[in-house]
């Protein structure tokens, strides 16, 4: 399948003609081709762009409405020709990819469609000085959106639906390793109505079509979700062109269970925080510390439940755990591993690649839980992004809040406990961005979304997203 970029509602190849390989990581083979776009192809996005912006910023919110909420619908009724394009082209089994990332990329439209209906500024009498200022929330023009491969059209979605509904125009890059939806999404804007160069969707490495995106001067936001390290470097690059910026970059959770917690329902939900989607989930909790008086129960139940987890073909309804979305990522997965000996660290289960039955060169790793003995290393502090989830015990909320917090990351934090007073002081202590109380991934899309430290600036979801895509301009009235 050869793929094409979505330039001014149209579908072309990149300019020079060059192509990349698209991997199927279930059967570690090619399957596809897509544009390897230049900083040319990236021109032309600008240009349609910029000629769409004129007439979309002042499109009503309720056209702008319905034409998100058409996607929206239009998501879900294709459904399952979008589900199967994910799990091939990511490796997460097929069962997840519709019950939650093609679900959830329609919610993004659908929610957008309507918060920017419900947005507002604010207003302030200068009483005394018989004057009245108001605030104006304008569209910024052409913006930027670059997504990682994880959760490709959930999080490719989560940026380019605020940024449309308040009446920017988007040129957007998918991750070159997953951007067979992101092409996809092309077809269904244009049926919904969405008008030419309104989207723009260019598909190519992150070094050659990312970098033309972040340096391009008409460019004047860029909403990025990917590593930290991409991160600081789109900083660099943005800051003296004085771009507006969101990242969203990794993170290294605490998943922090006391003795009081509700057994069962901690237990079932720590499999799903930690191998979800492969344990590909920047929100997954990787770092689990036990209250050491519960520390051995929970070590023998959780292996056992890790151990019943189904690794198999994600076309398979039964799979639980897929494939790793590539060999390189693999690679580094398995490097984390190999580390454990030398940093004193043991393997509990897992830690081995899995052969899938008519996939032998597919890319499975089986679910794997390593005991830590301390905070510090590697294992503790680096990001995995992989089925791997380390264990600790502890016995105060001093020290368990010191592991929590000594990390360059601070996305979330999961808290397992009935205490109230502990719930509170915890929640309020701990360096992160999102705090789950007995439960995890719980998302309402009105709250907002995001990291501090290494894991990011700015926050997304809700109203802060459609702040982040707008310029406030103040205007003062004398009476
Ligand atoms: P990367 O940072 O490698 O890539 C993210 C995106 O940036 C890709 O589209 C990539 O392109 C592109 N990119 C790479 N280099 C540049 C560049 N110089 N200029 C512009 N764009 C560039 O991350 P991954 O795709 O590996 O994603 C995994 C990471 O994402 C993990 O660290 C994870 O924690 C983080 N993440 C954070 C989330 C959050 O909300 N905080 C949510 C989900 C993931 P290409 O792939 O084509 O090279």
């Amino acid at each position: 399948m050869k793929i094409l970029n979505y330039i001014n509602g149209a579908f072309s190849p990149p300019l020079s003609g060059e192509c990349l390989d698209n991997y199927n990581p279930a059967e570690g083979t090619v399957y596809g081709q897509i544009p390897n776009s230049s900083k040319e192809d990236v021109e032309r996005a600008v240009v349609a762009a910029k000629a769409a912006f004129k007439a979309w910023s002042i499109t009503s919110l309720e056209g702008r409405n319905r034409i998100l909420k058409k996607i929206s619908d239009l998501l879900l009724t294709n459904i399952d020709r979008f589900a199967m394009a994910e799990s091939i082209d990511n490796g997460k089994p097929i069962a997840l990819a519709k019950s939650v990332d093609i679900p959830r990329a329609a919610s993004n439209f659908r929610f957008f469609a309507n918060a920017i209906t419900q947005f507002s500024s604010e207003s302030h009498e200068s009483v005394g000085a018989n004057a009245v200022n108001y605030t104006l929330r304008q569209p910024i023009g052409v913006v930027g959106c670059i997504s990682p491969w994880n959760l490709p059209l959930y999080l490719f979605t989560w940026k380019i639906a605020p940024a449309l509904a308040a009446g920017n125009c988007v040129v957007a890059k998918p991750s070159e390793i997953t951007p067979m939806t992101a092409y996809l999404l092309g077809e269904i804007c244009t049926e919904a109505g969405l008008p030419n160069g309104v989207l723009n969707i260019v598909h190519g490495t992150g070094k050659l079509t990312g970098q033309a995106i972040i340096e391009h001067p008409e460019i004047k936001a860029i909403s990025f979700t990917g590593g930290t390290q991409t991160g600081a470097h789109i900083a660099k690059v943005a800051a003296p062109m004085f771009k507006k910026l969101s990242l969203e970059l990794g993170g290294k959770n605490p998943n922090i269970i006391f003795a009081d917690a509700d057994y069962e329902e901690m237990l079932h939900t720590t499999i799903r925080s930690s191998f979800s989607n492969q344990g590909q989930i920047c929100l997954c909790g990787s770092r689990i510390f036990v209250e050491s008086t519960i520390y051995e129960k929970f070590k023998t139940d959780f292996i056992a439940k890790t151990k019943a987890l189904k690794v198999g073909h994600p076309s398979e309804a039964n799979t639980d755990i897929g494939a790793l979305v590539s060999k390189e990522h693999l690679e580094k997965v398995m490097a984390y591993i190999d580390r454990a000996p030398a940093e004193g660290a043991k393997i509990l289960c897992g830690g081995n690649r899995i052969t899938v039955q008519d996939a032998p060169n597919g890319y499975y790793l089986a679910p794997t839980v390593i005991e830590v003995p301390s905070n510090d290393c590697s294992l503790n502090q680096e990001e995995i992004f992989g089925p791997v989830v380390t264990l600790m015990p502890f016995d105060t909320v001093d020290e368990v809040l010191g592991y929590a917090n000594d990390v360059k990351y601070g996305l979330s934090a999961t808290l397992w406990t009935n205490n109230l007073k502990r719930t509170l002081r915890m929640s309020s202590e701990l360096h992160v961005g999102i705090v789950w109380v007995n439960t995890w991934m719980m998302r309402d899309l009105r709250t907002p979304f995001g990291g501090v430290k290494s894991s990011g600036v700015g926050r997304e979801g809700g109203f802060e997203a459609l702040r982040f895509f707008t310029e406030a301009k103040n205007v003062c009235m004398k009476y």
